[in-house]
């Protein structure tokens, strides 16, 4: 009986650790995907419409960034 009541105490307290663990893991995670949301994206001037794109989505072209290849191809041929 007393055996038996060691491994149930010892059963709980594994499980009670994993959902710890597990817990901890979730929190790291939606600590690191919150970061990245919050990491600021620059932005950069199209010369050709005068509009700020994210410097992610924006495209190089000629030392200028442009928000589309139409404003690229207008830009660099004037
Ligand atoms: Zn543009």
């Amino acid at each position: 009986m007393l055996r038996f009541l060691v491994f149930f105490i010892f059963a709980y307290l594994f499980f009670l650790l994993l959902n710890l663990y597990i817990a901890w893991r979730r929190r790291q995670r939606n600590l690191d995907s919150r970061q990245r949301g919050k990491e600021p994206e620059p932005m950069v001037l199209d010369p050709q419409c005068q509009s700020y794109v994210p410097k992610g989505s924006a495209l190089y072209r000629g030392g200028h960034y442009f928000c589309s290849e139409e404003c690229a191809r207008l830009y660099l041929a004037s």
